[in-house]
């Protein structure tokens, strides 16, 4: 692969007939549009080629091949290890294909590929419908469905990629190819977890769900309660109807009118009760946890695309995030997860994260590539911080949180969670024999390995 920028008159050939924009390192518009959500990945593309339209993929696609450049996909620009982007490569950005068109009879939804949560939520909310999303509106629907794609709603209607019905695609040799459950069944079934390795999904069609109720409680506690909340919480999702998701959580507490002064910019415990359903059904669920005396207290109806917005974190921040995924949670696992709380960078948008599993979930389609799905906790401390100073100890922080709670996780991870963490644990996040049967997959559809900018599945 060569890092050298293309000759002009390459470039000059790409800019015929492309309904995008092709940025040269030195335009207008090239800093801004190298730039992604983690400000600690600084890399510096020999061409930015703006898609609108399958074309404009299929033709920047056909000047990687003829040129031999490096080749990046960039959706939402939000995975953690900036692999979005290539060091003098051709990055095929996808965030004008962003429509999102709702069919209310067919409950379904076609998104583009650089569509993102807001898109996708904005488009089914005035329908009162809704599919199950990331948690925060920037993300890209692209790079989250394709590795799997939790969410609050995860509980009641299954990971996005259980919702996935259809997905346009461009191979790297720039066949178009359309597939479902019965067009390229193969590749289709790789699309549920396997990531960005098989080609540009250039539209997702999504099954819809009714939503016409959502509500939530965000109940704060002084972090010394963060054991005693944990277990209460981990009780209650033990057997919580389906409606109810969220996460137990040690957060920076926000500036907000229900957080008490001695939270604000402190490091704060939470427990957050998401539910597909009104307040008061919410109200009543969270009783056992009223019990333990929260400190401050949200529990409000709200728009789910409203909510979706909620935890939506500034950009320009240094990040660094890993996950593992427990097979129990025993009151040692809690302790341990709760003693690493103070190590985190506050204030800063950091979290330390439990999200509760189960429900549908769990009970959900176990044919795809997501084995960690079965898993009833899921532990993800998600570093983000300001300053480069701060780069080795958040990261560290993370590494501890993770090797602490490694006594009771399972090999499997989810890849969309964890940065680049060695191929090793590429082929363990998939479980036995879906790592082979991807790759197998990835022969047919990316022989030479082209999209190889992700977590990698080698071809076979
Ligand atoms: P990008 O960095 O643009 O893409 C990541 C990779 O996906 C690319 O390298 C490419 O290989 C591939 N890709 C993207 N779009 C396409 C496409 N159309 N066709 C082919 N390949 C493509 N994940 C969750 O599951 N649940 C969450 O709640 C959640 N919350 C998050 C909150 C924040 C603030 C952040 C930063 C991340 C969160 N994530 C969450 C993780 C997120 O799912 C991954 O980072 C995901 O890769 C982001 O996709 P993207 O398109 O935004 O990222």
């Amino acid at each position: 692969m060569t890092t050298l920028g293309p000759d002009t008159a390459r470039i000059e050939s790409l800019r015929g007939g492309f309904g995008g924009s092709v940025l040269l390192p030195g335009a207008a518009d090239y800093d801004k549009a190298r730039r992604i959500f983690n400000a600690a990945v600084d890399k510096r593309p020999g061409v930015i080629a703006q898609c609108t339209s399958r074309d404009d993929v299929a033709r920047a696609l056909a000047m990687a091949r003829e040129t031999g450049m490096e080749v990046s996909v960039r959706g939402g620009g939000h995975g953690v290890a900036g692999k979005s982007l290539t060091e003098g490569g051709l990055v095929i950005d996808l965030r004008r294909m962003n429509e999102a068109v709702v069919d209310a009879d067919a409950l379904t939804i076609r998104v583009g590929g650089g569509a993102t949560m807001a898109d996708l939520d904005n488009a089914a909310q005035p329908h009162a419908l809704a599919t199950t999303g990331g948690r925060a509106s920037t993300t890209g629907v692209g790079g989250f469905t394709l590795g799997g794609g939790s969410g609050w709603l995860e509980r009641k209607f299954g990971l996005a990629c259980d919702n996935l019905l259809a997905a346009d695609l461009v191979t790297a040799e720039g066949r178009i190819v359309r597939t479902d459950a019965d067009d390229h069944p193969e590749l289709f079934w790789a699309l549920h977890g396997g990531g960005g390795n098989f080609g540009v999904v250039t539209s997702f069609t999504f099954a819809l769900h009714k939503l016409p109720d959502f509500s939530m409680a965000l109940l704060l506690w002084s972090p010394e309660y963060g054991p005693d909340v944990l277990r209460t919480y981990r009780d209650f999702f033990a057997g919580a109807p389906d409606e109810f998701g969220g996460a137990f959580l040690f957060l920076t507490g926000p500036p907000e009118e229900f957080v008490p002064a001695h939270l604000v910019g402190r490091l704060t415990c939470a427990a957050l009760v998401t539910c597909a359903g009104p307040e008061a059904v919410c109200q009543e669920a969270v009783t056992p946890l009223l019990g333990l005396a929260p400190e401050g207290a949200l529990i409000t109806d709200m728009p789910y695309a409203e909510f979706q917005r909620m935890l939506d974190d500034p950009p320009g921040m240094r990040n660094y995030w890993s996950a593992e995924y427990l097979q129990s949670f025993p009151d040692e696992a809690v302790d341990a997860f709760c003693a690493r709380a103070p190590e985190m960078i506050v204030p800063s948008p950091s979290l330390h994260v439990v999200f509760p599993q189960g429900g549908m979930l769990a009970g959900g389609p176990q044919e795809f590539p997501v084995p960690w799905r079965n898993m009833p906790y899921a532990v993800h401390p998600f570093g983000v911080w300001e300053d480069p100073a701060d780069d080795a100890r958040g990261a560290q922080w993370a590494h501890d949180v993770c090797a602490d709670v490694r006594p009771w996780a399972t090999e499997t991870v989810y890849l969309n969670f964890i940065g680049d963490e060695g191929h090793a644990r590429v082929v363990d996040s998939f479980g036995p024999g879906n790592y082979g049967r991807l790759a197998a997959v990835k022969a047919e559809y990316d022989p030479d390995n082209v999209f190889h900018l992700n977590q990698n599945i080698r071809p076979a």
